[in-house]
């Protein structure tokens, strides 16, 4: 009872095991997912805010330059429009620049048009008391136009208003450019203004999906900067293909867990049935040896007391001792050169011979158990049959064991045939019965060893179950193999194909 149930049961733990595997796997995957997608959206959250206070950066440091410099060529008592315009050549950032006095005189640029003079109107408005008293800078909206107001002071007119509109191709020139044309990798920095519009990419975006977008400080408010990723490349393709790996891999480990139990399931039953084999075999040969044994004996002891009346009985006597004890001899033969086998030690000599004479040899060594039996035996050996190369004992033990399986299993036929004959480059020995036959799903297994069909009992013979498989290995060893055509109830042939000599 325990034995059927202890596989199964351990199989049963393994399977449930590997499916926990499997579910817990999947379910620590599926979070693993969600959370390597947010950390690389972090990841590239943080590179875009670096590179969003770096373009920053760059913005302010350059209008701080430019507010400085002009602050310096205002101290000049000469100070005027000409100074403006000089500065202006040194500085192209600016598109638009506005000059006025507290008083609301304005001073550049000299001829005034109704925007400017709008936009002046507005940044005035804007500045408070304290940045007229105090200098300072402030980014403004203007007439709809961002607009950099710094009061500068100790110019010989008093406190100055500045109005500095940036021109956006010299921006993008001599700010973008800078800060964000070097970046490397794969990943592209866009700029948006309020209106979403790429102003400045850091590489061309054709196929590229935008991850995501962070805004800028007070320097480009409205405008964002956004980072675009490759096709294939964008946190949420990176992590499906690390899942699909993930889950391939997986799904190969629980295939090598199930293939691995498939096989161990294999080995475990293919390991019990040679055990059985095993036993089935010793208590055949047991048998086997047996029989001839008591028939010697029983006509030893009888001759041995003299009670054999005629000379002509006392002949089939002795014919009876030769036959059994040569039938002994094969059957120990068979055994022990099964053992070589298996041990690995069975050696060959193999000289150029003609089949012809074991083929004789061997039908001599039958006659009479044949004629006693009542079979008809057929030979037909082909004259002129090319040599081949062998190992005279072996294919003897090989053909004598054909021999005795055809009358082993020939039911109620009493029909065999031998035959040897050329066949291209093949000498072919034949050994042909009318008897059972052999069902086409065990043609290949009969060669296996310990192998009986249906342990050969229904067939009412005793056997050992190597026979074949000795045969198999002796003319394989002689560079031949051996076929079988079977039809069962009608008989079967199993054919010796041996390279010939040329
Ligand atoms: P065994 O000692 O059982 O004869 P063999 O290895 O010689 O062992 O043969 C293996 C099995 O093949 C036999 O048990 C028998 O069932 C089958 N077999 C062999 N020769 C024949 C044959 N000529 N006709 C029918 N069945 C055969």
């Amino acid at each position: 009872m325990s034995r059927p149930v202890a596989p199964v049961l351990i199989f049963g733990a393994v399977f449930a095991a590997a499916a926990v595997l499997a579910a817990l796997g999947y379910l620590s995957l599926r979070r693993w997912e969600v959370a390597a997608e947010l950390q690389l959206r972090e990841q590239a959250r943080d590179t875009a805010a670096m590179a969003a206070e770096k373009v920053e950066m760059a913005v302010v440091r350059a209008e701080q330059d430019a507010v400085a410099s002009l602050q310096a060529a205002a101290l000049d008592p000469g100070f005027g429009p000409e100074a403006v315009d000089a500065w202006r050549a040194r500085h192209s950032l600016f598109g638009s620049v506005y000059l006025c006095d507290r008083h609301g005189r304005v001073l550049y640029p000299t001829r005034l048009s109704r925007d400017d003079a709008e936009v002046v109107a507005a940044l005035r408005a804007e500045i408070s008391q304290k940045l007229w008293e105090r200098g300072g800078r402030r980014h403004l909206e203007a007439q709809g136009h961002l607009v950099l107001a710094a009061v500068i002071l100790g110019s010989s007119r008093g406190p100055l208003l500045v109005g500095l509109r940036r021109d956006e191709q010299a921006l993008n020139r001599e700010v973008l450019e800078k800060a964000l044309g070097g970046a490397e990798g794969k990943t592209a920095l866009a700029v948006l203004d309020g209106a979403g519009r790429p102003v400045f990419a850091s590489r061309p975006l054709p196929d590229a999906t935008p991850v995501l977008t962070v805004p800028f400080g007070e320097a480009l408010p409205a405008w964002r900067l956004a980072l675009y990723q490759p096709a294939g490349l964008s946190p949420r393709d990176m992590v499906r293909r690390q899942t699909m790996i993930f889950m391939a891999a997986f799904a190969l480990l629980l295939l090598v867990i199930a293939a691995g139990l498939a096989v161990t399931y294999r080995l475990g039953r293919r390991e019990s049935e040679i055990a059985r084999l095993k036993s089935d075999f010793v208590a055949n040969v047991s048998h086997d040896l047996k029989t001839p044994l008591s028939l010697i004996r029983m006509f030893a002891e009888t001759l041995e007391m003299d009670r054999v009346p005629d000379e002509a009985r006392r002949r089939e006597y002795y014919a009876v001792l030769t036959r059994e004890s040569e039938r002994l001899s094969r059957l120990i033969d068979n055994v022990l050169d099964f053992s070589r086998i298996e041990s690995g030690r069975q050696r060959y000599e193999m000289a150029p011979g003609s089949v012809e004479p074991i083929v004789h040899e061997v039908l001599e060594s039958f006659r009479h158990p044949l004629d006693q039996q009542g079979f008809k035996l057929d030979v037909a050996i082909a004259p002129d049959l090319p040599d081949v190369s062998l190992d005279a004992p072996a294919m003897k033990q090989a053909l004598a064991n054909l021999l005795d399986n055809a009358m082993k299993y020939s039911g109620d036929g009493r029909h065999i045939t031998v035959a040897a004959r050329a066949d291209g480059a093949e000498v072919l020995v034949e050994v042909a019965d009318e008897g059972v036959g052999i069902p086409p799903s065990e043609r290949e297994r009969i060669f296996e060893k310990f192998y009986r069909i249906g342990r050969s009992e229904t067939q009412g013979r005793r056997g050992s179950g190597v026979g074949l498989a000795l045969v198999k290995h002796i003319v394989e060893a002689h560079g031949g193999r051996v076929t079988v055509e079977s039809r069962p109830g009608a008989g079967s042939r199993f054919t010796l194909r041996l390279p010939a000599l040329r």
